[in-house]
């Protein structure tokens, strides 16, 4: 999840607000100053209300935060790198380039979160010991807060994927039976009943007892079921993927221009007759860069005539794969640098592409011929 406004950088990570954290603060400020502080604190004015509902829900996303960059930093020292926080709707969320490669790294890095929870709640509800005067709002807010961050420690351990709790579910289970899509797929089913459980909990508060308030954890139970199900899917397709190697679905006469071409030629003999979207380019059979349709429009069509491939090709960073490579691979590039194709180089020599397109006309092919 990308943001939508970026805040500020700590440690190297960017954190940033998604649009629809917007209307967590509404609702948490709202919930805050109309419903929880006037029930508890009756004699305190309305501005007073107010300041304190804003403080608090803007102390929440904090607590939110510091949960979030536990499982960032923890991520850094196992050596994947983050590149953002966002702060959205639900919570957070931390966007890794990649995925833990070893069940004890996803160990660490989901329970660093819950843990990192309950410890400030711990703390904070010590804090409310401390002989201080209980009716202000700083007493209040820091109430609030202790709850709210035991309350996210202990959310969040709930052991069904995406949760971390189920996170930490499916590394056990991954460790202990060296199967990732098994893992995966026991976390996510315990993740989906989860999700359903808080669907049916929601719609039971929506009629009994508070309509907004059963209305948000249904929506959080619809969050969570959906995130289960795409999880699972996303793990058998991989593996799926990972059986089928780059080989066997490379077109047999491959189009590859030279640098020296025009851009005209391009799109007359490539592009508008192959139906293609890109085309490897190549001197004396080696690799030197690839041109796509989103190069081309770099240079107006009046020029295309006068202007050589190799002014408007890329010819760093190329993403490519081996024939040997599995689809997995191809795939991973493809989704982690927002491409639509991989080059297919065999020892530098130019092969031809491997585009999004294909994987997914492969899978449909598949499931229409009722293969796995
Ligand atoms: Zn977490």
């Amino acid at each position: 999840m990308k943001p939508t406004f970026k805040l500020f950088r700590i440690a190297g990570i960017t954190i940033g607000i998604h649009y629809t954290w917007i209307f967590a603060l509404i609702f948490f400020s709202w919930t805050l100053a109309m419903v929880y502080f006037p029930a508890g604190y009756p004699d305190w004015s309305t501005a007073t209300y107010w300041i304190a509902g804003i403080g608090g829900a803007l102390l929440i996303f904090i607590s939110v935060l510091l949960h979030e960059l536990a499982h960032s930093l923890v991520a850094k020292t196992r050596g994947i790198p983050v590149h953002s926080i966002t702060l959205f709707i639900l919570g957070g969320v931390s966007n890794l380039d990649e995925e833990p490669q070893k069940p004890a790294a996803e160990f660490a890095m989901a329970i660093v979160g819950p843990v990192t929870s309950l410890v400030l709640g711990g703390i904070l509800y010590g804090l409310t010991y401390l002989p201080i005067d209980t009716t202000t709002p700083q007493f209040a807010i820091l109430g609030y807060l202790a709850i709210i961050n035991i309350y996210l420690g202990i959310f969040n351990l709930l052991p069904g994927f995406p949760m971390d709790g189920g996170r930490v579910l499916r590394s056990i289970i991954w460790g202990s039976t060296n199967d990732l899509t098994k893992a995966t797929n026991i976390a996510g089913i315990v993740g989906q009943f989860f999700g359903w459980a808080f669907i049916g909990l929601g719609v039971f508060l929506m009629i009994s007892v508070s309509f907004i308030n059963g209305m948000w954890i249904a929506f959080i139970g619809w969050f969570l079921n959906s995130s289960a199900d795409a999880s699972r899917k996303e793990v058998a397709l991989r593996e799926r993927l990972s059986h089928v190697k780059v080989r066997e679905l490379m077109h047999q006469n491959i189009a590859t221009i030279e640098p020296e071409t025009t851009v005209q030629d391009m799109v007359t003999n490539i592009f508008r007759k192959q139906h293609g979207r890109a085309v490897p380019v190549c001197r004396n059979g080696k690799l030197v860069g690839i041109a796509t349709i989103t190069d081309v429009k770099k240079v107006p069509p009046d020029k295309w005539a006068a202007t050589p491939v190799k002014k408007i090709m890329t010819s760093e960073p190329l993403y490519t794969v081996a024939p040997e490579d599995n689809l997995n691979k191809a795939l991973m590039l493809i989704a982690k640098n927002d491409i639509n194709q991989v080059i297919i180089s065999d020892q530098g020599k130019c092969g031809g592409l491997i585009s999004r397109a294909d994987i997914v006309s492969l899978i449909q092919m598949n499931t229409k011929l009722g293969l796995r």
